[in-house]
């Protein structure tokens, strides 16, 4: 009956848009038009508990969403409110005979889906990846297929295909000039893989300089446009191949796809792991020594450790959502190996601040850093060698060692 009334009649579909916010390569714009159904879109705001710049930067994004999701008909409600109270309401009110959202890939966000499922008189979708890879591959996959990544990334790179982008943007902002701090949106977004493959092409020097500290082009910045879904992997996959036809082989790109697979991985990682993907103990069998001191972890919020290196980059994250790829793992490692406090907490803090922040690379990154994740070395930085290898003259340091932190929160 159900096939019946699909193949027949135009639908109205819900969208729940979340981590998808654009229109370009998008699994359920694509079919919800070729098919003439009619649809609304939603989306909720972060938690309230989320860090200025995180909020400024979702606001932009999905400011730009709902205008051009105005020029294909479909209307954008940006809610505050809680999704399971909101979404059946709207089902109600509105008649909509079914919903529709991208794929989840954590324990939580599956939850979530499932207790909605239950409430509503209509079908909920899961429809669209949010990886290079694609999800139904990786359905294939089991835990010990993904320990440690190299197995992972040799499996994939040999198996598997990346799907090309179901479309290409036809954002005539694509030009659009900007200037360095990241603003919200499917155009920035473009414009600055534009940038950062076509005009300057600094991704040719990519393996040399990404665990730069202090230049925007020391490496892509992609991430709060891939995190949001305002970039989608796929297409940046199709550009990379595509400049390394136009230039020749380049070391730079491949260690960005690399990369790329690493983003991959951890979404993968959280699908098969489940819940302990957010638990102290994750994946290790044994139990981790824990110091139970809001104090201390306040301090180390607020960039006011005995650790200049760590402070330094506590401070950029607290005043710019912002934090490199090197400070990440140093912070983490210091805060679960040095002072031994609870890395889910460490894990929160990110998640509340990032502008990036992206549950699945969150959650991986620290369960990993922390000893409890697919890392077989385990590892514990040192700080001060950390420091002296990537800022040997301390410039970085002194940079945000000048900054001062509002006086509130944590
Ligand atoms: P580039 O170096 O230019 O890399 C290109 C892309 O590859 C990135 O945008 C990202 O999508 C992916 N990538 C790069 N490094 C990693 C990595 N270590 N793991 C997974 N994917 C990677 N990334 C997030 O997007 N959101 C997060 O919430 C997040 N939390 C992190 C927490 C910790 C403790 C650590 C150590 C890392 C975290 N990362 C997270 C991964 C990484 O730090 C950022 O993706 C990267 O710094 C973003 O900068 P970029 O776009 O310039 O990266």
């Amino acid at each position: 009956m159900f096939i019946i009334k699909r193949k027949l009649s135009k639908m109205k579909i819900l969208i729940w848009f979340h981590k998808d916010l654009r229109t370009y390569d998008h699994e359920i714009l694509n079919w919800v038009t070729s098919q003439n159904h009619k649809a609304i879109g939603v989306v909720f705001s972060p938690l309230k508990n989320s860090g200025e710049k995180k909020l400024i930067f979702w606001n932009e994004t999905v400011s730009e969403l709902k205008i051009s999701l105005t020029r294909l008909n479909i209307p954008l409600l940006i809610l505050t409110d809680h999704p399971l109270k909101l979404i059946p309401e709207i089902v109600r009110e509105h008649k909509i005979d079914e919903v529709m959202t991208h794929r989840r890939f954590n324990k939580r966000e599956q939850e979530f889906i499932h207790i909605l499922r239950n409430q509503l008189p209509v079908s909920v979708t899961e429809k669209g990846d949010l990886t290079l890879f694609s999800s139904v591959d990786g359905e294939l996959l089991s835990l010990r297929d993904l320990r440690p990544f190299t197995k992972f990334k040799n499996f994939v790179t040999s198996n598997w295909q990346v799907p090309p982008p179901l479309s290409n943007p036809k954002n005539e902002n694509y030009f659009l000039s900007l200037t360095n701090s990241p603003q919200g949106g499917e155009s920035a977004g473009l414009h600055r893989l534009k940038n950062y493959l076509w005009d300057t092409k600094s991704v040719l020097h990519y393996h040399e300089t990404r665990n730069g500290l202090l230049k925007w082009d020391d490496s892509s910045k992609f991430s709060p446009w891939l995190a949001w879904g305002s970039l989608s992997p796929r297409f940046i996959y199709q550009e990379l191949i595509h400049l390394k036809k136009v230039l020749g082989p380049s070391d730079g790109i491949d260690a960005l796809i690399y990369e790329l697979i690493w983003r991959d991985y951890f979404k993968f990682l959280a699908n098969i792991q489940g819940k302990s993907f957010f638990e102290q103990q994750g994946l290790s069998e044994k139990k981790l020594e824990i110091i139970s001191d809001s104090e201390v972890f306040n301090r180390w919020c607020r960039g006011e450790t005995s650790e200049e290196f760590v402070n330094a980059n506590m401070k950029e994250l607290y005043l710019t959502g912002w934090m490199s790829n090197r400070g990440r793992q140093n912070v983490a490692s210091y805060l679960a190996k040095k002072l031994k406090l609870d890395w889910t907490l460490g894990a929160q803090w990110f998640e509340s601040q990032l502008i990036d922040e992206d549950t699945e690379n969150n959650y991986g990154n620290w369960q990993y850093l922390a000893g409890v994740g697919t890392d077989p070395r385990d590892r514990i930085f040192d700080i001060k060698r950390q420091s002296s290898l990537y800022d040997p003259e301390g410039v970085y340091q002194n940079l945000w060692s000048q900054k001062i932190l509002p006086n509130k929160g944590p």
